[in-house]
């Protein structure tokens, strides 16, 4: 004989119904024992009129009108009218009797645990009636039995404790007087010895039918649900969870105890005793294999079966010095948690009997807390022990495989890549049998430490980067065309998986949780909300992705003020915007700071020579022990350009307009001219080498006339320009007269620097620097005569994205 239990949405409405029939009819076996849940949802709406008549709330009645519309709805919709009467009537006259119990609690204004089980027994009550009509109105062999008749329990409301012995006769004896070949019966309730009805807990019907799988020896217990079998994690919060095709009954205990709800935990004990296999199925795919669970199933060389997690969990600790040593202290403290019926999910005791520190569920915790102060209130009051210090709104996470034990490595595995993501761990416990290792985390965590998890374990090849991007102008729209283009090469080959998952503008904003289809951003920001940099930061922070980057490609100075809220939340930054990295001294060296403390990259090579890797390079020269004494450097792609263009043939306003058209220039042109962006470069390239340097520390001697420094739009800047084109012959004359090119040079020696426009003789490394090309040169302790030099196109939207692109990618490898 077998088994088959249909949860909640598997018998939520007629259609499904349905679908529950063509399994039942195709199920090969002599005899099959049908276990239903409530219709999905009605445990919940029962549970809630029962609450709000206890609290005088009116709304009561609406609930059970909707309690009642499910119901009609879907004996209209499974029988024809002819046989709909006599339906439901019964079920009518049960649904009365729940509306006078719901209304006995309002009349005293509370709900007894016992008032409790009667009322949510009405759930699975009228689904099991409905679907054994069904199936007898269609011919098949099929009758109703009442559960309650079968399993026997003891009184502890909410979730009784079952007697086996009496449950298996009467199971036993049921089945021996029975010819029918399908049985239908109510899932979650039983009854006590003197007829008290009580329920499993909830999620209680995949315990009834291993209750009566055990005591009726099935061939099989069959769980039909929502998903294709047990996955290795919860398929609705890890998108790429895999289903396991084979578990052993210990694993799917562990898994099932530490959340995996698709399987109530104590299903697994009536079945292992006689190994009794349970297969998971999904009812909306049965063609799919589902999941088996079996004894000591081979674990085909995984060592992690599966995470699960378990909310809403409470740490409540007991320490203090009066503990160490004294026998029965632990006794006495899981004796009072026993005594109140609060089940102990984990627990953690510190090597220096220090300590007792256990999970429980958030709502026993006031109960808790209170039972454990009074037990110990003589060593409580004498300071020997401190009063239970109790924290709340926490998670469980756990990792579960039999074969873990067999391998070293895992634990350190599994916090280091909690800790990367910045999950922040409360406790720690490690089941004696190895078979699961499992930390407590705040619950806000709890999405972004399973998708760790399960990329570090289950997908460790393919890591995914999260990218917020913000500006999307020439060096932004080039950055989104590259990832695009380079997608499947970064995911082939560096195994990242890159997606944009909120892009920014001035205007518009726009976020997908699966990434942004990057081949149309334009339409997509087009038709997203209203930009806003504080709700842009708010749906990052809330999303709470691992390995999430803010890619800043704009000139904003607010959004540089912003990078150390990003960074506090662990989220990476890459920059090419200059501004925060050439404030004042103590923020650059804050950010830097907030960067290693929450274990978040921020880079932001292009701030110096666009994709050269000059900050890179700097990096790797400090890292190995190398000392920087002086730079020597041309580093304005903008200037290189207007001066390499310059001569008595053209006038300097065409060319710097011809710099800015080109996108060499900043947006406003006056900042590379006037030498402020060379100096914001020079003084990053001194910070980087280790040195304390402020703007206001460096020396820049201006070849612009006084009037264009002072003019205040771009408009203004150029006319100026025009104006003085006589000026800058002069210079150009100056410097042709020697046989000498004008090159804009940025210096760092002894501690200080200078920007300034130099004449460069024939001969020279600069001398020869073409188009908006940049060089720079180190002497360091290892380079004292000839320099290490960096040369190349230091400026332009493309290399400018591919610097931005590199930066990314550093980041998923770091
Ligand atoms: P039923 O009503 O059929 O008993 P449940 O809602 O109790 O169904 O259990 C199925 C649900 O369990 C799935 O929809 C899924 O959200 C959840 N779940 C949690 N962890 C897992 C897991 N590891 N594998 C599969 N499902 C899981
Ligand atoms: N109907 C009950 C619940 O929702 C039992 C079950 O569905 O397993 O908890
Ligand atoms: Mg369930």
């Amino acid at each position: 004989m077998k088994v088959l239990k249909f949860g909640g949405t598997s018998v939520a409405n007629a259609a499904n119904i349905q679908r529950v029939k063509s399994i039942v009819e195709n199920t090969k076996s002599d005899r099959v024992f049908v276990v239903v849940s409530a219709l999905g949802g009605i445990t919940d709406l029962l549970m809630e009129a029962l609450n709000r008549a206890s609290k005088n709330d009116k709304g009561y009645a609406q609930v059970l009108e909707a309690i009642e519309k499910r119901h009609l709805e879907t004996v209209k919709a499974l029988f024809p009218p002819q046989a709909q009467s006599a339906i439901l009537g019964k079920v009518k006259t049960d649904l009365n009797a729940l509306e006078s119990m719901v209304e006995g609690a309002l009349m005293i204004g509370e709900i007894t645990p016992g008032l409790s089980d009667k009322v949510v027994s009405h759930g699975e009550l009228l689904s099991s009636f409905i679907i054994a009509e069904f199936l007898k109105k269609d011919g098949l062999d099929a009758i109703f039995k009442d559960s309650r008749e079968l399993i026997v329990t003891d009184e502890t409301h909410g979730r009784a404790t079952v007697y086996f012995n009496e449950t298996q006769k009467n199971c036993k004896d049921f089945f021996n007087g029975t010819s029918q070949k399908i049985v239908v019966l109510p899932g979650f309730i039983a009854a006590s010895k003197s007829g008290k009805i009580t329920t499993l807990g909830r999620g209680g019907s995949d315990y009834t039918a291993a209750i009566l799988a055990g005591a009726l020896d099935a061939e099989v217990l069959e769980i039909w649900t929502d998903v294709s079998g047990m996955f290795t994690a919860n398929p609705k919060l890890v998108k790429q969870a895999k289903c396991i095709e084979h578990i052993s009954f210990e694993e799917a205990m562990e898994l099932s105890h530490f959340g995996a709800k698709v399987l109530y935990a104590p299903t697994i004990q009536p079945v292992l005793a006689k190994a009794i296999p349970i297969h998971i199925k999904n009812t909306f795919a049965p063609e799919d294999t589902g999941t088996l669970i079996s004894k000591n199933q081979n674990s085909g060389g995984k060592t992690v079966k599966g995470i699960s997690h378990v909310g809403n969990i409470t740490l409540l600790s007991l320490e203090g010095p009066g503990m160490v040593g004294i026998p029965g202290i632990s006794k006495r403290f899981f004796e009072t948690l026993f005594l109140e019926n609060i089940s102990v999910v984990l627990i953690t005791q510190a090597s220096s009997e220090h300590s007792i520190c256990v999970g429980i569920s958030d709502i026993d915790a006031e109960k808790a807390e209170k039972a454990v102060n009074d037990a110990f209130e003589l060593e409580i009051s004498a300071k020997r022990i401190k009063p239970a210090i109790v924290e709340s709104d926490l998670a469980i996470i756990a990792l579960v495989g039999d074969n873990m034990k067999n391998h070293q490595g895992l634990s350190g595995k599994m916090f280091s890549a909690l800790g990367k993501n910045n999950v922040n761990i409360r406790a720690i416990a490690q089941g004696a049998s190895e078979r699961n290792i499992s930390a407590v985390i705040g619950k806000e965590d709890v999405k972004k430490a399973l998708n760790t998890l399960h990329e570090a374990f289950f997908e460790e090849q393919v890591k995914q980067l999260n990218l917020f991007i913000i500006g999307v102008g020439n060096v932004g729209s080039r950055l989104l065309q590259q990832l695009q283009q380079q997608k499947k090469y970064l995911k082939k080959e560096l195994k990242l998986n890159v997606r944009v998952i909120g892009l920014s503008n001035s205007s518009k904003m726009v976020f997908d949780e699966d990434g942004l289809d990057l081949r149309q951003w334009t339409e997509l920001l087009d038709h997203g909300q209203h930009a806003d940099p504080n709700l842009f930061f708010k749906a990052i922070k809330k999303l709470n992705y691992r390995n999430s980057i803010l890619v800043d490609n704009t000139a904003s100075e607010s959004v540089a003020n912003s990078y150390g809220d990003f960074l506090k939340e662990s989220i990476s930054v890459v920059t090419c915007n200059k501004i925060a990295c050439s404030s004042d001294y103590a923020h650059y060296s804050k950010l830097k700071q907030l960067s290693k403390e929450y274990n978040a990259p921020f880079l932001f090579e292009t701030n110096v020579g666009a994709g050269l890797p000059i900050i890179d390079t700097l990096k790797h020269l400090i890292a190995s022990g190398d000392k920087v004494h002086k730079i020597q450097a041309v580093l304005s792609g903008s200037l290189n350009f207007v001066f390499n263009n310059f001569s008595s043939d053209v006038t300097f306003h065409d060319i710097v307009k011809k710099a800015q058209e080109g996108g060499y220039t900043e947006p406003d042109p006056k900042i590379d001219l006037s030498g402020i962006d060379v100096m914001r470069k020079i003084l990053i390239l001194a910070r980087e080498s280790g040195y304390q340097l402020d703007i206001d520390d460096i020396e820049n001697e201006s070849f612009l006339p006084e009037e264009s420094l002072r003019t205040s739009s771009n408009d203004e800047f150029f006319a100026s320009l025009k104006r003085y084109e006589s000026h800058f012959q002069n210079i150009y004359q100056q410097a042709t007269s020697k046989k000498c090119r004008l090159k804009y040079v940025a210096q760092f020696e002894d501690g200080k620097a200078r920007v300034g426009l130099q004449h460069i003789p024939e001969g020279h490394d600069f001398y020869n620097l073409e188009g908006s090309d940049n060089i720079v040169l180190f002497y360091t302790d290892r380079y004292i005569d000839q320099p290490l030099i960096i040369k190349g196109a230091g400026a332009g939207a493309d290399v400018t994205a591919s610097g931005i692109f590199a930066d990314i990618v550093r980041i998923g490898n770091f």
